[in-house]
């Protein structure tokens, strides 16, 4: 029933699998110029660790640690050892790297083949990768975990719809692994081409790399007429097959035979209980060529508490709401993105692209939302517009407690992103950049 038997295995030979790796990944990490300074420092080698709560005792990694040793401060082994690298997308501040060893790329690709088997996907089936390849690890990781499931894999990459419609008919795709972003506004290109949702053979994409809302992947399976499935990564963990849910939808199963996760207080750093909202910390536990203990992720979600109706004893992470560095305050509100992303996929006036644009007015962070909205309603008349926007301020205002300014522009006139989406543009002018800090 399972992809790996390991999947259903129980808590306690789990924490047993769990504690045997971790001691193995402290041995093998000592042979880093990282962690090899910090463990002795510390005094700590694999005999410390009698059992996974004993990773406390180990101090986080962040993301400072991973750029201050790039490109190479945290290998395990010799440079001839790897055979691939991504860096990190990181929109801000300097790159990281992660390499790996040929073991390394064989793991993870098992791991993405476990995640695809647990969606629905099978051996012989036909899937298509609808997403970047290059140093994005959405590419290649995926690419590899679908060959390991005996997919006919597409690397068909992100972008040019007509061609990915094309191959989507030519080889009766059955998944597809594609952005949230480019999800929706492919869902719209196929209204355009007069394509309905039944159309297309296709029952499953995998869809993660950015924050969506529940209601965003509702309005992916309706566009697109297929299950849509929350897959979550990043690179420091290898990429993809970190977390994915299974057939039930209902929270995304974190393979704790290959990773310690934790939730933390983002501030203090304490432990919180099953449930509640913190700071995802990872440690690797399958990884030769660079192992990250405590690697602090900035992301932000929790333990689903309970058992999965599929019979993996694998804890479920809750949907990622938001980074422990992606909050605006304006008028003294916290706003996350996503708030207003939630707000808007509520609409069904709105088309899927939108900006938040921050900037400064009389010394004041002021916020706007551009929207992109239907054809027929940018249309209509002046008082159906003036309707919408009126509503639109209304629950925006409802979501986030501040009132937004709210444009309301025509589909297509918010330029498209060719990975990632760009959802934020911060045109405020800070004091540490005045002073040329
Ligand atoms: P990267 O290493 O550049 O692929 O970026 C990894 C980051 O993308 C994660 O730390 C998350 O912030 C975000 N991310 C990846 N998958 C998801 C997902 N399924 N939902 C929300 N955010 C995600
Ligand atoms: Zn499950």
């Amino acid at each position: 029933m399972f992809y790996d038997a390991v999947e259903g295995i129980s808590r306690d030979s789990l924490a047993a699998l769990q504690t045997e790796r971790l001691r193995r990944s402290v041995a093998t990490c000592l042979a880093s110029p990282f962690y090899g300074k910090r463990l002795r420092a510390l005094g700590l080698g694999p005999e410390d660790f009698n059992s996974p709560d004993d990773i406390r005792k180990l101090p986080f990694t962040v993301k400072d640690d991973l750029r201050a040793g790039y490109p190479d401060g945290f290998l395990c082994q010799p440079r001839d050892a790897f055979i691939r690298l991504h860096v990190s997308s990181g929109t801000t501040g300097a790159p990281t790297a992660v390499y790996y060893t040929a073991n390394d790329v064989d793991s993870w690709s098992h791991l993405v083949a476990r995640c695809m088997h647990a969606v629905g996907l099978r051996r012989g089936d036909v899937f298509q990768n609808m997403s970047g390849y290059g140093l994005f690890t959405g590419g290649l990781g995926i690419h590899y975990g679908a060959e390991r499931l005996g997919c006919l894999t597409v690397p068909a990459g992100a972008g040019n719809s007509k061609r990915q419609l094309k191959l989507l008919r030519d080889f009766g795709v059955d998944g597809v692994h594609i952005i949230p972003s480019y999800a929706l506004h492919f869902g719209h290109f196929l209204q355009q081409e007069g394509i309905e949702p039944g159309d297309l053979k296709w029952r499953f994409a995998l869809i993660g790399a950015e924050p969506h809302t529940e209601r965003a992947r509702r309005r992916i399976e309706e566009l697109l007429g297929l299950k849509a499935f929350n897959s979550y990564g990043l690179t420091e963990m290898n990429g993809p097959g970190v977390a994915f849910e299974c057939a039930a939808q209902a929270g995304m199963h974190v393979w704790e035979d290959a990773y310690i996760a934790e939730i933390v207080d983002p501030v203090s750093g304490e432990p919180l209980p099953d449930g509640e909202v913190g700071e995802l910390v990872m440690t690797t536990l399958c990884r030769d060529g660079m192992p990250l203990l405590r690697y602090r992720t900035r992301d932000l979600t929790r333990f689903i508490p309970g058992e999965c109706a599929c019979g993996r004893t694998h804890r479920r992470l809750d949907r990622i709401t938001g980074r422990t560095d992606d909050m605006i305050i304006i008028k003294g509100c916290n706003v996350f993105p996503m708030q207003i992303e939630q707000a808007l996929m509520a609409m069904p006036e709105v088309a899927p692209n939108y900006l938040i644009e921050l900037y400064q007015e009389n010394d004041m962070d002021q916020i706007r939302v551009k929207v992109e909205i239907q054809d027929e309603v940018f249309a209509a008349d002046d008082r159906t517009r003036a309707a919408l926007h009126k509503r639109l301020v209304a629950r925006l205002r409802d979501e986030i407690l501040v009132t937004p300014a709210v444009e309301l522009v025509r589909r297509g006139s918010i330029p498209p992103a060719e990975g990632k989406a760009v959802r934020v543009d911060d045109r405020r002018v800070h004091e540490d950049c005045r002073s040329g800090a």
